[in-house]
């Protein structure tokens, strides 16, 4: 996104209240357990369980379509080295990774961060346990988040060459019974982005890994940042096409109560002020345990955790036209060789569309 002057003095106003901005410049002290240039991670004080941490960039945004692209990957790519020790130190079987975009999803600070949560079978954290119902999206929505999505993801794929990327991919068995039974929006070799048969909400959105079933620390740093890129992009469509207020973006990975086959998978939910969704949000509450035993149990697993600046390498060549799935929307040409934002990639894909 674009920062506009009056935007860029907004936040100018908002960091010089804000308490993870004095937790990053070490003026209010916190439990810290990992930092590197560009991020930070804390404890949180009021966890809602046992090694609850907070992962946040050192410069403040708000929301996440606010993230450069930089910080972007440097704060996902990160966050699988990051779940593997968290989940280490705790001994924990599962983890999940919470996001609140926007105060109608939770959101209690504007300073965009990362809930990670270590997870057990049978640890009474209830909030998470979703209550699948049917709420159908309106076909004209569907169709519209679908194409939309399929062009930004063309766009984005011609202004940011992935190395790895020339078709929409196989299925992997671990994913064919959901592929054939949801609407599929969206498919490329290391995503499946689909939308539910059950739901929680009207427009909730699934994203799946087609390389790792189960565990989001297997994840690569490269597979990692592209789940969220289009993570990120699902979740800004929410906000233009479906008028949502604010989006969630949380990850259940590793057997628990609430995700009895293990299997990880991002659901991105619309929220919008005082929705059904309500019992997501936990209520804070002191730790029955010291923090500064977690702090260096989880400090003792994360000295050695680096963010990799990839190299971009040379993009494969495109595979006739037939197999592609985006064969219908091939008027989109490369305009830029720079890699944009979500917001920008979303706009373009819009206005293109539009001209369609
Ligand atoms: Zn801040």
């Amino acid at each position: 996104m674009q920062l506009t002057p009056e935007v860029k003095a907004q936040l100018a106003e908002q960091k010089k209240d804000c308490v993870f901005c004095k937790i990053i410049k070490k003026e209010i002290p916190a439990k810290i357990v990992f930092e590197d240039p560009a991020t930070l991670a804390v404890l949180d004080i009021y966890p809602a369980t046992k090694g609850h941490t907070l992962y946040l960039l050192k410069e403040h945004y708000p929301i996440m379509p606010y993230l450069p692209v930089e910080d972007f990957h440097h704060l996902f790519g990160l966050l699988p080295q990051l779940t593997k020790a968290i989940k280490s130190a705790m001994v924990s079987v599962a983890l999940n990774i919470f996001i609140a975009n926007g105060g109608a999803a939770g959101q209690q600070y504007p300073h965009f961060l990362i809930h990670l949560m270590p997870r057990d079978e049978g640890d009474n954290f209830f909030p998470l346990l979703f209550n699948k119902k049917n709420k159908p999206l309106a076909q004209d929505k569907l169709q519209q988040i679908q194409s939309t999505l399929q062009q930004i993801m063309q766009n984005y794929f011609l202004s940011s060459p992935q190395f790895w990327h020339n078709s929409s991919g196989t299925i992997p068995s671990h994913l064919t019974s959901l592929a054939k039974t949801s609407t599929v929006l969206y498919e490329d070799e290391k995503v499946l982005c689909l939308l539910p048969t059950s739901n929680l909400i009207e427009g909730h959105i699934e994203l799946y890994s087609k390389t790792e079933p189960y565990y989001f620390e297997k994840l690569s740093q490269t597979d990692a940042i592209h789940f969220f890129t289009v993570a990120s992009f699902v979740a800004s469509l929410q906000f233009q096409i479906l008028q949502c207020q604010g989006t969630n973006l949380i990850i259940k990975s590793g057997i628990t109560d609430d995700n009895k086959s293990g299997t990880l998978c991002l659901n991105i939910l619309p929220r919008t002020q005082n929705d059904s969704l309500q019992s997501l949000h936990w209520e804070p509450k002191q730790p029955t345990y010291k923090l500064e035993d977690i702090e260096a149990k989880i400090k003792d697993k994360t000295w050695n955790i680096k963010y990799k600046i990839e190299s971009p390498k040379e993009p494969p060549k495109p595979e006739p036209k037939k197999s592609s799935p985006f064969a219908t929307l091939s008027s989109a040409q490369p305009s830029s060789s720079k890699a944009l934002s979500v917001e920008d990639e979303i706009a373009k894909a819009i206005e293109k569309a539009q001209r369609i």
